[in-house]
């Protein structure tokens, strides 16, 4: 029976250290200045740009929990000195969705319609945009290239083409030089492709190329660090790479196991490897499953 006691105590001693260990990597959001006007923050999920216009905050992109959301409402009112009037949602992976319902119901939500399609369809979080939570969804839809300005600040919105899913929406700050790109970029890491929403590693060298035309000094990754022109650089001679393994398992046939071990990938060095807590872990085996499963696609 003692040893039961025991069991039990070392059981509710880890639980509340875990539970202590998630709610404060949770509740971190640190935060860097860009430019006068500008921000990152970085929390548990993609990273979150911040822009204050003198008619209220634009943000991009808004974390993973709704508990998240509201520790941001309250960040950007604290370092701007306004509240949010606008969310960008660059995609609907909910690591930079789901802190959109903890915002104001008069706040403008953009987004690509791709976007909000998935956000109603594919949302792995059954019921989440249910109720209050709707009024959060994009309700303000871009699917080419449009500028707006908010307050002094001038904005353009651009769906630059396939890559990541087919809704991403890229942000150019353009009084601010900085792009922010969303999962387009990432940022010496292994990248996810949702291929299951319109992810093409065939045309994401391409997309990127449509943004490294645009006015910008800094560019803000979804995930890794951020970083300029020539990081998007790096990250597209990978995938220019990558693609060149689709076409190499078309060609060849290959089957996975051949193309893991055949495959010729070269430009990952030094990439950390993330996850999808729960769904997958985001590594060299996954990029290569996912050319291979591009590769059965086409004809
Ligand atoms: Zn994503």
């Amino acid at each position: 029976m003692k040893w039961l006691v025991r069991a039990l105590v070392v059981i509710a001693v880890l639980g509340v250290a875990f539970g202590g260990y998630v709610y404060k990597r949770l509740s971190t959001i640190e935060v860097a200045q860009l430019t006068e006007r500008a921000w990152v923050l970085h929390g548990f999920g993609g990273n979150v740009t911040l822009l204050k216009t003198g008619a209220g905050a634009v943000m991009v992109d808004s974390l993973t929990f709704k508990m998240q959301g509201r520790l941001l409402k309250d960040k950007a009112q604290e370092i701007t000195g306004e509240p949010v009037v606008m969310i960008i949602n660059t995609h609907f992976h909910r690591d930079h969705s789901h802190g959109n319902p903890a915002f104001d119901t008069a706040v403008d939500v953009v987004a690509t319609s791709n976007t909000l399609k998935y956000l109603q369809h594919s949302d792995p979080v059954e019921g989440y945009w249910d109720g209050d939570a709707a009024e959060l969804l994009p309700n303000k839809l871009v699917d080419g290239v449009e500028d707006i300005k908010v307050g002094d600040q001038r904005i353009r919105l651009l769906h630059p083409g396939r890559g990541h899913t087919d809704g991403d929406l890229v942000v150019v700050l353009l009084d601010q030089g900085i792009i922010a790109l969303g999962d387009l970029f990432f940022n010496r890491r292994y990248p996810n492709i949702d291929i299951d929403h319109g992810a093409s590693i065939t045309n994401w060298p391409q997309t990127l190329e449509n943004t490294l035309n645009q006015p910008f000094e800094i560019a803000i990754p979804g995930h890794g660090v951020v970083s300029d022109a020539d990081g998007i650089r790096v990250f597209q001679s990978f995938l220019t790479q990558l693609s060149g393994v689709v076409k190499a398992v078309k060609a060849n046939g290959w089957t996975l196991e051949q193309t893991y071990q055949q495959a010729e990938l070269t430009e990952d060095g030094g990439y950390g490897i993330g996850s999808l807590p729960f769904v997958y872990r985001l590594d060299r085996e996954f990029v290569l499953r996912r050319a291979w499963e591009e590769a059965q696609t086409l004809n």
